[in-house]
């Protein structure tokens, strides 16, 4: 008992010590390391699925609207019934048809952190378009970009990137062919530019599925997909959920800040006109970084031509540079330039290695 004691107080005076439990090996230092080895399926990333796989069967389970699907290749995956998916009312309120963005929600009435689940076993989710993010979210040459551009060429598939019900599928001025898909948890995925529709507002479409085809409609200057993620009409930064790079959504669990809902950032038609501007000046960036990139390498090649033409001498007794400078068909001041710190009355020692040419 009194051992038990003793332990007890150490234990305690380790905790105050450290701030935190001190493990043996004292790797886990913090409460933060000791978090990091629980596995927590929220944290983990989501690859993106591969679409068109063969079903083979479904069976019911206890849970009205979920079923188990079975493939060809013996692996299954639960389903969520999307009629029992539509009951509810995240299909319902706010819905228009018409309007790219029917939202009326002030900022102020949404809490700090929003917490969405943005795959769990019932949701899958498809990269709409696996690259390198073109242009950014944010201010963009001084304009609100509200999406990322990501280039593709046209008539490229374009899929959904969560299951959701199709809200608004028509051409605008700005977006060009434009696909709204609204999802269960209440994020809006926006597809802009599009040279083909494949879906019409009503429907239902899961992870993956092509819901049009890559084009440069609307104010575009080529072909890319312009892809946004709202809630509540505000845009947030596609970049916190997906790593278009590696095609990776990068959490099942997505805490939304408020912060990220930037008030500048909310939907105005104006900036239909401002995504042109964004294409063209983002052109311009990138021809003046092609252009850069290309004066530095006919610098680099210029250098490495040079290098690969340089002669060398040894200076042997009795030698001078007007000697050594006729021999090479060379001036002395020429020789002198390509010797930092050479001059025509430096001393040459024997041995000296120096570059003629
Ligand atoms: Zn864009």
């Amino acid at each position: 008992m009194k051992n038990l004691k003793f332990f007890i107080a150490g234990t305690v005076a380790m905790v105050l010590a450290c701030g935190t439990v001190c493990a043996q090996d004292s790797i886990v230092k913090t409460k933060k390391d000791a978090e990091l080895l629980i596995p927590r399926i929220h944290r983990q990333p989501v690859q993106s699925l591969v679409p068109g796989e063969n079903a083979l069967d479904t069976i019911d389970t206890q849970t009205p609207g979920v079923k188990i699907v079975l493939f060809m290749d013996n692996t299954w995956k639960y389903y969520r019934d999307p009629a029992e998916a539509l009951k509810s009312e995240v299909f319902t309120r706010n819905w228009s048809t018409e309007t790219i963005n029917p939202y009326n929600t002030s900022l102020a009435d949404l809490p700090d952190d929003i917490r969405i689940w943005v795959a769990d076993t019932l949701s899958e989710y498809h990269c709409p378009n696996q690259t390198k993010v073109y242009s950014a979210f944010g201010i963009r040459h001084r304009r609100r970009h509200q999406g990322v551009d990501l280039p593709l060429k046209k008539g490229d598939p374009v899929g959904a990137a969560f299951a959701g019900r199709v809200r608004f599928s028509k051409y605008s001025s700005g977006y060009g062919n434009l696909v709204v898909i609204r999802h269960e948890n209440g994020l809006e995925t926006y597809y802009g530019h599009l040279s083909e529709r494949k879906v019409e507002a009503g429907d239902w479409v899961e992870a993956g599925q092509v819901i049009g085809l890559g084009g440069s409609t609307g104010r575009s200057t080529g072909p890319h997909l312009h892809f946004e993620t709202r809630y509540q009409g505000y845009a947030f930064d596609p970049e916190w959920l997906i790593d278009f790079e590696t095609g990776v959504l990068r959490h099942r669990l997505f805490v939304l800040k408020k912060r990220y809902l930037d008030a500048n950032s909310k939907y105005v038609p104006e900036s239909e006109e401002e995504e042109y501007e964004i294409n063209i000046g983002d052109q311009r960036d990138q021809q003046v970084a092609d252009s850069l990139a290309a004066v530095q390498k006919a610098a680099q090649e210029k250098a490495a031509r040079e290098a690969a033409a340089a002669q060398y001498y040894t200076i042997r007794s009795g030698d001078n540079l007007g000697k050594i400078a006729r021999r090479y068909g060379t001036t002395v001041n020429a020789i002198c330039r390509l010797n930092p710190g050479l001059t025509a009355k430096t001393t040459l020692r024997i041995g000296r290695r120096i570059r003629v040419k």
